[in-house]
């Protein structure tokens, strides 16, 4: 099942290029990609390597692209193909020479993810004092989180080694294992996912399941499910799908070209992502990075990682200036997405935040609750992952971190959707640190027209 027939990808690729390249140009067009380590040993690996740690130091590896080809390209050449696939097939292999350009189109397993809204709330910038905010919608998408985008691109090159795959597995707080459940089942590859028994919500478990993939709940954290996942997929048969394997986190780099594009190629002063296990704020920071590089851009903007103080590991080490990293027991948080003590991809996610003076903030339960019900009253419906990225933002702009002449885009990475019972118990006044100030009850009436009027009255202007 592809989002639209694959070849066409090709055909819009290489016929825009043809019509504006010199020849001389064209016979080098092409692009490639191996695993690196991230430690800077000199190992590379093919993608269609089963491996996800670099076998001489033990590190991460990282996706490397051949960018002396890339920057063959000029960038105005860049922009007008990227141009010219809006709309017209998903949002991540509308960028496939900077994601996977060596997978076969027939391989490709796409739900039409990515090309999400960026929305430009001018309420929420005024509410916040500064000139422009928007929110890149990443939770609009096929099963609800940004975790598609990192999918698409690990199913896809599961399904191009096929026949030494007999399953794919993760361990998850909730939406990675929806979004493996999903393409897998797009594919017809079994799935197994792991996920931390009643720290997921309702939606999230429903997911996998109805996808058929083999759901396990474990009476542990997602830290405690991590690690039986790496015992699990030691045996190479059952492929690892958490953003460890960075083939995950190729897709995700596409939302830093889409915030560009869709600001008509401006860069954003700042930009703001909930973190967990870090994979996400590592791949953003790289889709900028790559852009520079390229020429796309000629600047970065800044990157801002906000966590829980729940489970803020990344925050107390930049804290000190990365000069250490101390795990923590991840607590109780609403945004139980991103309820990870020992984040993988923590080094990574440094590199990233170096690159681009990045900062880190934390807030508290109550902060996050209110920044939710306080944006929600501009017409968004924000998930509490999304919270603790919007209060941290109005925590950067009150303490003249972000100026008020400041492009900045939020990074919502769910849909709120999925977590309707956190909706639910704030306006039911349920949840301890609310604001009951910011809660809107439901009305009861008779059906009764009198009743009904006087239940409206009062409540809007006369
Ligand atoms: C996975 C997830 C995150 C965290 O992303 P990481 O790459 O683990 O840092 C944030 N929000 C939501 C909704 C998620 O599903
Ligand atoms: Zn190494």
């Amino acid at each position: 099942m592809t989002y639209c027939p694959p070849t066409y990808i090709i055909n819009n690729s290489l016929e825009t290029l043809r019509e504006s390249l010199p020849v001389d140009q064209l016979s080098k067009m092409t692009f490639q990609a191996w695993f690196e380590c991230v430690q800077g040993c000199a190992v590379r690996y093919r993608l269609d390597q089963i491996v996800y740690r670099c076998e001489s130091c033990g590190g991460l590896l990282e996706v490397r692209h051949d960018i002396e080809a890339l920057k063959r390209i000029p960038a105005a050449e860049w922009k007008r193909l990227f141009d010219s696939r809006i709309g017209r097939t998903s949002g991540v292999w509308s960028k496939k020479e900077v994601v996977l350009p060596e997978l076969e189109e027939k391989n490709i397993v796409s739900l039409g993810e990515g090309n999400s809204p960026l929305i430009k709330s001018d309420r929420f910038a005024k509410y916040l004092g500064i000139d422009e905010i928007h929110i890149k919608q990443c939770g609009t998408s096929h099963t609800g989180s940004f975790k598609d985008l990192g999918m698409t691109v690990l199913v896809s090159s599961v399904n191009q080694i096929r026949s030494r795959v007999r399953a794919v597995a993760c361990a998850s707080t909730g939406d990675t294992s929806a979004a493996l459940a999903a393409y897998c089942a797009a594919a017809g590859i079994p799935a197994i996912v792991f996920l931390p028994k009643d720290k997921v919500s309702f939606a999230q478990l429903i997911q996998p399941v109805a996808n058929n993939a083999i759901t396990i709940s474990i009476d542990t954290d997602f830290d405690g499910c991590m690690k039986i996942v790496q015992e699990i997929t030691k045996d190479t048969s059952v492929y690892l799908a958490n953003s460890m394997n960075s083939l995950r986190v190729e897709g995700q780099k596409t939302i830093s070209f889409e915030i560009v594009q869709q600001l008509g190629w401006h860069v954003p002063e700042f930009v703001i992502v909930p973190g967990g296990n870090l994979g996400n704020v590592s791949a953003i920071g790289n889709g900028f990075l790559l852009m520079r590089e390229m020429g796309i851009i000629d600047r970065l903007p800044r990157l801002v990682c906000a966590q829980t103080d729940r489970a803020n590991p990344l925050y107390r080490s930049f804290r000190e200036g990365f000069a250490k990293f101390e795990s923590v027991t991840a607590g109780n948080t609403y945004a139980t997405a991103i309820r990870i003590g020992n984040p993988v991809s923590f080094g990574k996610a440094v590199k990233a935040l170096r690159a681009t003076d990045g900062i880190v903030e934390q807030v508290t339960e109550a902060e996050l609750v209110a920044a939710c019900a306080e944006v929600d009253r501009f017409g968004f419906f924000t998930d509490p992952q999304t919270g603790v990225a919007l209060a941290a933002t109005i925590k950067l702009v009150k303490a003249n971190v972000i100026s008020r002449a400041s492009c900045v885009v939020v990074i919502s990475t769910a849909h709120g959707l999925k977590f309707a019972e956190f909706k639910t118990k704030f306006h039911q006044g349920q949840l301890p640190e609310v604001d009951p100030s910011l809660q809107n009850n439901l009305i009861e009436v008779p059906a009764d027209l009198a009743a009904v009027r006087a239940a409206i009255d009062g409540r809007i202007p006369a």
